[in-house]
């Protein structure tokens, strides 16, 4: 059996919930009152969905390590050790210390430039009228869309292919005609995206990679 760190936060809440963050960490989430026996008794009884979530997010976790190559806006790079992060000749380039916070600056900074521009592509071909673009930490989702027409995205959405970065793109932009997911909504992006199904479902599939930096 695996060895894993459990943290239980407890606060005014009535049932017990269980996440894995992407340090590993597993937490629990539990009532104020509840004893510690039965909060155990919780963790074991779900040991081995821990192990398979604990599993699947070594294989989600991009490698930072020299030599390793990384998708970054839809071009593969080498890492290689250099005194900043920078983009030459193929490599990206990274100090030896601190690499997730410096690659996290990087992707924040190329999201603003790609989502920027895919918003801008698609507004003006198909007449969406938004507002600001906004790059955000929110690890629960890839983009989103504010009633004042603002457009917000993850920074990892720079880790994304060209392809479900126009679809989320295009997802935020038709929030501003239909502020739901109803049947109206999806007719919107599948004129705009006839594939949008299957993005959709690599999507779903990516998810764990925003757990990480
Ligand atoms: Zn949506």
């Amino acid at each position: 059996m695996q060895r894993f760190h459990v943290t239980v936060v407890r606060s005014r809440r009535r049932t017990l919930s269980l996440s894995v963050n992407g340090n590993g960490e597993v937490v629990v989430r539990a009532p104020e009152r509840m004893r510690d026996a039965q909060i155990e008794a919780f963790v074991h009884a779900h040991r081995d969905w821990i192990e398979r979530r604990l599993a699947a997010l070594e294989r989600a976790r991009p490698d930072l390590s020299d030599g390793a190559p990384i998708a970054v806006c839809g071009t593969v790079y080498t890492i290689a050790m250099g005194e900043r992060a920078r983009i030459a000749g193929g490599r990206l380039f990274l100090p030896e210390q601190g690499r997730e916070g410096v690659m996290a600056a990087l992707l924040r900074r190329m999201a603003r430039v790609r989502m920027s521009a895919l918003v801008k592509e698609y507004a003006a071909r198909y007449a969406f009228s938004c507002g600001a673009v906004r790059i955000t930490s929110a690890r629960g989702r890839w983009g989103s869309c504010s009633s004042s027409g603002t457009l917000s995205f993850s920074f990892r959405t720079a880790l994304l292919t060209d392809g479900q970065a126009r679809y989320i793109a295009v997802h935020e932009l038709c929030h501003t005609r239909h502020m739901n997911h109803s049947a109206a909504f999806w007719k919107e992006v599948g004129r705009i995206l006839p594939d949008y199904a299957k993005t959709r479902k690599e999507l779903r599939k990516m998810s764990d990679l925003m757990l990480f930096f």
